[in-house]
């Protein structure tokens, strides 16, 4: 009886306890990450992921270091030095976070769970396909590329997205230059196969055209003295410059270094098909001409993962190319999904739909009209909420919400400056018009997993859903500002050491000082100090001995 009792009192001591533990530490909340790239990795960087059981599930178990894929092309980094272990980089929290080498296919929101594919093939019972279920969701998948349905290009085009396509492109560059060194070769044949064409002139295209102009005139010259006069490197872009979503000065010094460069630049050309030794591209003036190409990157557009695709259907987002998300990047009308990155964008409430909410709110003593005071008490809140506004009153050299007034009323009421609602309406009528749509890059990526990260861990103090209109900043209330964009400035390298750069407040700096603090942007960026190394060490390995060109 005695040792029955022990082994009752056991018993119910270990429910106790269990009982006991599940009170004081309640089930942690399932965080589930998809994807590893800027996006991704920024998100887990910051997360307190003691506070969560985190997984994290992507194909690919680095990180890569985007802004140097085109230099992996022509050999000047090599792919290892710009990818990271995604393990290694949560060593730390390797207690709370779970990685698998996987592929999402199905997000299925009913459920709260995600279909994954195992990446290196099937598992004992079957297909490899397994279900993993969470509370809240990251979608962090990035972009694919964007072929616009255009014949021929998925067959006959190189991309360059991933590091693997960068290794491809790099072996077939030097296979064209070994091609073209065969005997029996007409010069016709040559200067097809030699010809290297870029079709797309955004950041990627034109540095990754750079890269190969380098290639040629510092390194491959020597060593094919031969066919050198036979090699040409066009690029073909739709607009009328390339690198048109930057200053119009970079546009031009691109343009005219490429020209001394012998880079041909044909711009107002759009390719219509792709077949295994021509080109075909239409412009309006022109017709269509095609020519013949040894090797074509198409680098134009950017496209939609079907697993996106998929979900955007579900949730009734069609005839979209990203997921929207509201300005806390929570995917619109989904329970605990967060989007961040390439794969989303977000929708800028606006201001006009809550014009009477507002006024209302700011209107403190109930008069029906707003003075000076009473919108300058909400301004600030005004602006957190609708960055749109603070942008349209830059952009019209307004100082105050003096200016602000004067401009919707007239200066006949210069003295009294109270304002109605219609006139209210009226000061803020083109505010709408400024709102900017954040562009598709890693420095976006990597600034909305930050802020998502930092509103995971303060989510237990703010019990309040931070959305609908306007709301007032102070005692806590406004625990989450919106997702803010802050443009820290972009470089593109143009090749021959030089670079432009577009800096914050509307500055551009181009030449080889750029290129300079390019180097020294890009070195301090990298991820690890292992890589920085390395990547530090192959520009040194390059500058002394030039890049390695063989396959
Ligand atoms: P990604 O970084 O693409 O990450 C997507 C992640 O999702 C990857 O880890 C991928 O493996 C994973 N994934 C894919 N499919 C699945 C699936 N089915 N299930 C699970 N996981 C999946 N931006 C700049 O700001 N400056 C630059 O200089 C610059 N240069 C660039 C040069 C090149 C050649 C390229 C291609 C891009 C460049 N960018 C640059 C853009 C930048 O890389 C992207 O904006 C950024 O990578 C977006 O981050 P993301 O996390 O949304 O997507
Ligand atoms: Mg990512
Ligand atoms: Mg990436
Ligand atoms: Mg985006
Ligand atoms: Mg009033």
């Amino acid at each position: 009886a005695a040792s029955g009792g022990g082994l009752v009192a056991y018993a119910d001591s270990a429910a106790e306890n269990a009982s006991e533990q599940s009170q004081e530490a309640p089930k942690k909340k399932k965080v589930v990450v998809l994807g590893t790239g800027w996006a991704g990795t920024s998100f887990l960087k910051d997360l307190d992921c003691s506070k969560y059981e985190v997984k994290v599930i992507s194909p690919r178990n680095y990180f890569a270091f985007t802004p140097l894929l085109p230099s992996v092309t022509c050999g000047t980094v090599e792919a290892r030095s710009i990818v990271e272990p995604i393990r290694k980089m949560l060593e730390k929290k390797r207690k709370d976070v779970t990685f698998y080498e996987a592929e999402c296919f199905k997000i299925d929101a009913s459920k709260k769970a995600v279909h994954c594919r195992s990446a290196v093939g099937t598992n004992f019972d079957g297909n490899g396909d397994f279900m993993v279920d969470y509370d809240y969701l990251v979608v962090a998948l990035g972009a694919t590329v964007n072929t616009f349905g255009t014949p021929g290009v998925m067959e006959h085009c190189y991309f360059l997205k991933e590091v693997e396509d960068a290794q491809k492109i790099r072996r077939n560059v030097i296979d064209c230059f070994e091609k073209a060194s065969l005997p029996n070769i007409s010069e016709e044949e040559k200067r097809r196969i030699l010809h290297f064409v870029i079709i797309g002139g955004g950041p990627t295209g034109v540095e990754f055209a750079a890269e190969l102009h380098d290639f040629l005139v510092e390194d491959l010259v020597k060593i094919y003295p031969a066919i050198e006069d036979f090699v040409k490197i066009t690029i073909i872009q739709s607009g009328e410059h390339i690198l048109n979503m930057f200053d119009q000065r970079i546009a031009t010094f691109a343009e005219t270094k490429f020209q001394r460069d012998g880079i041909e630049v044909n711009t107002g050309y759009r390719v219509i098909k792709v077949s295994d030794d021509l080109i075909t591209m239409k412009s309006k003036s022109l017709g269509e001409v095609s020519v013949p190409y040894g090797m074509a990157v198409w680098s134009a557009g950017i496209g939609t993962r079907p697993v996106v695709m998929d979900f955007m259907h579900q949730i009734g987002q069609t005839n979209r190319r990203v997921l929207a998300t509201n300005e806390w990047l929570r995917v619109h009308e989904c329970d605990g999904i967060y989007a961040i990155g390439d794969c989303a964008s977000i929708t800028q409430r606006k201001i006009m739909e809550d014009i009477s909410t507002i006024f209302k709110m700011a209107d403190k003593d109930n008069s029906g009209t707003l003075t000076l005071k009473e919108i300058n008490d909400v301004l600030e809140d005004i602006c957190i909420r609708y960055p749109q506004v603070e942008l349209y009153m830059k952009s019209m050299h307004m100082l105050d919400t003096r200016d602000l007034i004067k401009d919707a009323i007239g200066d006949s009421h210069k003295e009294a400056m109270v304002v109605d609602i219609e006139e209210f309406k009226k000061a803020l009528c083109k505010v709408d018009s400024q709102v900017k749509s954040v562009p598709a890059t890693a420095q976006v990526a990597a600034q909305q997993g930050h802020y998502l990260a930092e509103c995971f861990n303060k989510m237990d103090q703010c019990k309040e859903e931070p959305e609908g209109p306007l709301r007032m900043s102070g005692s806590g209330r406004h625990n989450f500002r919106p997702f803010r964009y802050k443009h820290l400035g972009q470089f593109v390298p143009l090749g021959g050491e030089q670079a432009a750069a577009e800096l914050p407040g509307d500055w551009v700096s181009m030449g080889h000082s750029t290129q300079w603090l390019w180097y020294s942007v890009y070195a301090s960026k990298q991820v690890s100090w292992r890589t920085r190394m390395l990547v530090v060490s192959d520009w040194t390995r390059r500058f002394i001995f030039g890049r390695d060109s063989s396959r």
